[in-house]
């Protein structure tokens, strides 16, 4: 038995962070399709190359290479919080159809949630994010203080996301309004949705979350 959390929502609307709560809080494995592509940019491979292109583009990553990374994280005996996958409907069919022809591993997901933003918050939030070069710890300049550009952990110099240029925001923020959003109505029909005011703080999104997701 395998139990599955979907976490999606626009760019900045909050996913990494509420996923590792989820993470500490449950014991959910957390796979994020953006951390695993990443690190394969890191590895400088000509996939990794040729990933980087197109992250930085703010366009998304063939379906094919996205589905093929999901199968090859997922193990049948533990629970995970997928973060960043599906990303349009192509993905939640092809997850349902792993489902169907694994049926007796018992995958199962058990609760889809939408972190739900709007799109002027999305982008001051992307705007704000920075990332410590050294421990990838994450900030928001809009949260923390950090007025010296320094790791509050490590002190290494944080950066911006090459992705989180306005170009890319711009083109993120559109792939998600027309391929992502479609997940909502897609497991709202399957009565799986749990939507979740993401304008608000850290902690009282993650309260909601564990008050209304019920026994997983
Ligand atoms: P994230 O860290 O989730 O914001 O993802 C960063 C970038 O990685 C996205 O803008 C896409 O280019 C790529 N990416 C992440 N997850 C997926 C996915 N499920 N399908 C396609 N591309 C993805």
């Amino acid at each position: 038995m395998s139990k599955l959390i979907i976490l999606f929502g626009a760019p900045g609307s909050g996913k990494g962070t509420q996923a590792k709560k989820i993470t500490e809080k449950l014991g959910f494995i957390h796979i994020s399709t953006g951390d695993i592509l990443r690190r394969e940019v890191q590895n400088k491979s000509n996939l990794g190359k040729e990933i980087e292109n197109i992250i930085i583009s703010g366009k998304l990553v063939n379906d094919d290479l996205i589905q093929k990374l999901i199968v090859k994280n997922i193990n049948f005996d533990k629970n995970y919080i997928l973060d960043g996958f599906p990303r349009n409907l192509k993905q939640a069919e092809f997850l349902d159809r792993f489902i169907f022809e694994n049926k007796e591993k018992e995958l199962e997901i058990r609760k889809v949630l939408y972190l739900n933003l709007p799109e002027a918050e999305i982008i001051k939030r992307i705007l704000g994010r920075r990332i410590c070069s050294n421990c990838k710890k994450e900030y928001n300049v809009l949260l923390h203080k950090i007025d010296n550009n320094n790791c509050l952990l490590c002190n290494s110099q944080l950066e911006i996301r090459k992705d989180d240029n306005e170009k890319a925001i711009k083109k993120r923020i559109d792939v998600y309004f027309k391929e992502t959003s479609l997940l909502i109505d897609y497991y709202k029909q399957k009565n799986l949705l749990l939507d979740i005011d993401a304008n608000d703080t850290i902690e009282n999104i993650s309260s909601y979350i564990f008050a209304n997701i019920g026994k997983i």
